[in-house]
């Protein structure tokens, strides 16, 4: 996880990628969203759809809402709901009148002040993309491709007629996907970085718009190495679980050098979400908070 690149960052201003994709920062930098979070309006300047609203601050909203003048909005898209993607949905709903279209509500098991502090809970869609269904306007359709994983919720959005694939936080080239359990789930996010992989392949996805740092223009290239890098981290707790059983926080002073204190706890969350997924492969077993091999 590397620190946001030096300022200026361009928080607030309209950056045209290709014809037919737009992006605007907003002003939430920090440790989980890099530089802000990037909301991606899709679409000629007639009727468009806006990806990943982003937070509910009236600085993104009044830049959103400039930045949509005149045009119609077919839908608000959003890729899953933590609370740097999704609460703007309301207020832009309210202003444009757009249904809210995209993954679904989540229900949560774990209520604690952790899911509270990072999902929003009244994410309320009009119409939820199934995997594999599409919102269409003039000149782009944009595909649902069910990405569980960093969330159960998660979905990326295929720009069909230009190659670009919306990645929300399942894949972005700045930092790893942080993987939260419960909701988040390690084999599922594995699951997804291999359909992404072959979706990348020969003539698929050309380019990606992660909701958090620059563009990808080399997917295939990158799914590949943060599949090999995840395959690396399970090999790791596996080699420091063989020499004898750990609790999850003894992991991330031996696993993650140099790393951002602020992020400690997401670290050892991600560790316990690998040791989740080597138990249901029968791989490690758990008695309490300690882990070893079986
Ligand atoms: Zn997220």
């Amino acid at each position: 996880m590397a620190g946001p690149p030096p300022k200026p960052w361009p928080t607030g201003k309209v950056e045209r990628l290709e014809p037919l994709v737009r992006r605007i920062l907003a002003p939430n930098a920090g440790p989980y969203t890099y530089t802000g979070t990037e909301t991606y309006l899709v679409g000629d300047d007639d009727r468009i759809a806006v990806i990943d609203p982003g937070p509910d601050d009236p600085r993104h909203i009044a830049a959103l809402t400039e930045a949509i003048g005149d045009a119609q909005v077919a839908a608000i898209m959003c890729t899953h709901t933590h609370r740097d993607h999704s609460p703007a949905s309301r207020p832009l709903a309210a202003a444009t009148g757009a249904p809210i279209v995209g993954c679904a509500p989540l229900v949560l098991d774990d209520s604690g002040p952790r899911a509270d502090a990072s999902f929003d809970r009244h994410y309320a869609p009009d119409r939820v993309l199934e995997d594999g269904e599409a919102m269409t306007g003039p000149g782009w359709t944009l595909t649902a491709v069910a990405t569980p994983g960093h969330t159960s919720n998660h979905l990326c959005f295929a720009l069909e007629q230009s190659g670009a694939l919306f990645t929300g936080d399942h894949v972005m080239g700045w930092s790893t996907s942080v993987v939260v359990p419960p909701d988040g789930d390690m084999g599922a996010y594995m699951a997804s970085l291999d359909r992404l992989y072959a979706r990348a392949g020969e003539g698929g996805d050309r380019v990606y718009y992660p909701a958090h740092g620059p563009q990808i223009d080399n997917p295939r290239q990158l799914v590949r190495g943060m599949i090999g890098h995840r395959r690396q981290r399970e090999n790791q707790i596996l080699r420091i679980l063989r020499e004898g059983p750990h609790a999850a926080a003894d992991f991330v002073p031996r696993m993650y050098k140099g790393l951002d204190p602020r992020l400690t706890g997401a670290a050892e969350m991600s560790v316990t979400a690998h040791l989740l997924d080597l138990e249901r492969r029968g791989m490690v077993a758990r008695t309490g908070d300690i882990w070893s091999v079986s």
